[in-house]
């Protein structure tokens, strides 16, 4: 197994001993690309969310939120270009039974081969995915001699498109209802809305977090590519003459947000895209080093009023604003970040296995200390003198303000790593001292260091330690 694959299974192995990540539907075979959250992994994935939802919403006095349903009239989908363009290459390994997507299969046979012409074939691909040219792939494919990478057969269907939303009724035309592909549709939707009750002025913002859905060619790389999503979605209204203004804000402040969570600045990297969306004038990805390699994170885009204007078209509403007498329609910067392809960058980023003094290893899951999960253990030392009880009074006092275990397993060095692996940032232990002093042992995760501290200074150390104000206070500053 290569050195990546074997770390992507222990990541997955790990995701799911520890409580983070279940596959979903397991005990009747499972559901490809499709996961559970466990009980670490939905606290993990809700304090992600929180701390993009008061990035945008909080710190941006000029941002507010939405939370727009999955189902939505058809004739959105049929304005935002969905029905007729949402759609992805497909082909199929007649001998293997499987499904690829060949432009996929050609980017990742270029890369794996370190192939000498390979500025000059991305250039051939691209040109014959801006002309839909489907025989043009299928014969770079021959030409080029790409081999199944399961059955290492070359017996290739004839490449096709197909549309990736999910439809849920069709029991006539008029009845047809799709779960949404992206959330921003029920944002252009509810623009006059928000515009109204929020009294808002251009430039201004919605967001909203949610689930989505797409039909993705299975690609196996765990929770990058699933079907059946989060995403974090925000849509900047703007003046149009201020497009490119507002598009570099947004690019730079996306970035330094990522840049926060103190990943490691080399695990990111700007891509501007070459082949744009049927909506978009100009795109970023925000790329991250994942452990299949860098792939987009999140995507910033300028839709110009393209929305806007088609669902203008489409409802016969006019969807407007007013400035000095003129009614026009604003531009949108949109940013677009995936939660559950965060929760991998930040998961995969922060598994380590670290190798101790007495040469033993210990599992440590070093993620940012406001997003862990649990943030902080308390443990009585031995369970006899009373101190469980003190233990637990501690624990019950100080749970109100923070997600704590309390845990009594008889070995303290299991307990300590046990809260390493699920990337609890302390750990603190009631022993016979606490009695007599009034103090109990306080120990860093990452470091590992103990010190004593007063009782009645716990809770302060948690919030000084854990909390996300901090991070918060420091954003603000590039706003
Ligand atoms: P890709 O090219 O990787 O398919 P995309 O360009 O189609 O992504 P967008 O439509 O721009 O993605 O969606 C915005 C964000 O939503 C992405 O940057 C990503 O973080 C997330 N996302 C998109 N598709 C998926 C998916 N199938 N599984 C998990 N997250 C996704």
């Amino acid at each position: 197994m290569k050195k990546n694959d074997y770390f992507l299974h222990f990541l997955i192995s790990h995701a799911k001993n520890y409580g983070f990540i279940y596959p979903s539907s397991e005990i009747y075979g499972g559901l490809n690309a499709i996961y559970d959250y466990g009980q670490y992994g939905v606290d993990l994935k809700n304090n992600i969310k929180e701390y993009w939802w008061k990035s945008m919403t909080q710190l941006h006095d000029n941002i507010v939120g939405l939370d727009s349903s999955i189902l939505m009239h058809s004739n959105i989908w049929k304005a935002s270009g969905h029905i007729k363009k949402f759609y992805d290459l497909l082909i199929d390994n007649k001998d293997s039974k499987k499904r690829y997507r060949p432009d996929i299969l050609i980017k990742e046979f270029l890369l794996k081969n370190n192939y000498p012409k390979k500025e000059k074939i991305l250039f051939r691909l691209n040109h014959l995915l801006k002309k839909n040219d489907l025989v043009g792939i299928r014969l770079l494919i021959k030409e080029l001699n790409i081999l199944d990478p399961k059955c290492k057969s070359n017996n290739w269907s004839d490449v096709h498109l197909f549309n990736m939303m999910f439809k849920i009724s069709e029991k006539n035309e008029k009845d047809v209802l799709f779960l949404r592909p992206e959330t921003a549709q029920g944002i252009f939707s509810n623009f006059s809305h928000v515009k109204q009750s929020s009294r808002m002025k251009i430039p201004f913002g919605i967001a909203q977090i949610g689930k989505s859905f797409r039909k993705e060619i299975i690609a196996r790389q765990f929770l990058f590519r699933m079907r059946e999503f989060e995403q974090m979605e925000m849509q900047f209204f703007i003046f149009p003459k201020e497009e490119k203004k507002w598009y570099t804000y947004w690019k730079k402040f996306r970035l330094k947000w990522h840049l926060e969570l103190n990943l490691g600045e080399k695990n990111y990297q700007l891509q501007d895209h070459r082949q744009l969306a049927h909506y978009a004038s100009a795109g970023t990805d925000i790329e991250f080093h994942f452990p299949f390699g860098f792939k987009e994170l999140e995507g910033i885009h300028c839709r110009r009023d393209f929305d806007l204007k088609r669902h203008e078209n489409f409802s016969n509403k006019k969807i407007r604003v007013f400035k000095e007498f003129q009614s026009y329609i604003p531009y949108v910067i949109e940013t677009s970040l995936g939660v559950d392809r965060l929760f991998l960058a930040i998961f995969s980023s922060s598994l380590k296995k670290e190798k101790l003094k007495n040469g033993n290893y210990r599992i440590i899951l070093k993620i940012p200390n406001y997003l862990s999960p649990i943030k902080a253990a308390i443990f009585p030392l031995v369970l006899k003198n009373g101190l469980p009880e003190i233990a637990k009074k501690i624990f019950n006092e100080i749970k109100i303000d923070y997600k704590l275990i309390y845990d009594k397993n008889p070995s303290i060095g299991k307990l300590y790593r046990r809260q390493d692996a699920i990337g609890t940032p302390l750990c603190f232990t009631i022993d016979y001292d606490t009695i007599t002093t009034n103090t109990v042992t306080m120990r860093y995760r990452d470091s590992m260091k103990q010190k004593r501290i007063p009782i009645k200074k716990i809770s302060n150390f948690i919030e000084k330690e854990t909390g996300m104000k901090k991070i918060l206070k420091k954003l603000s500053n590039y706003i």
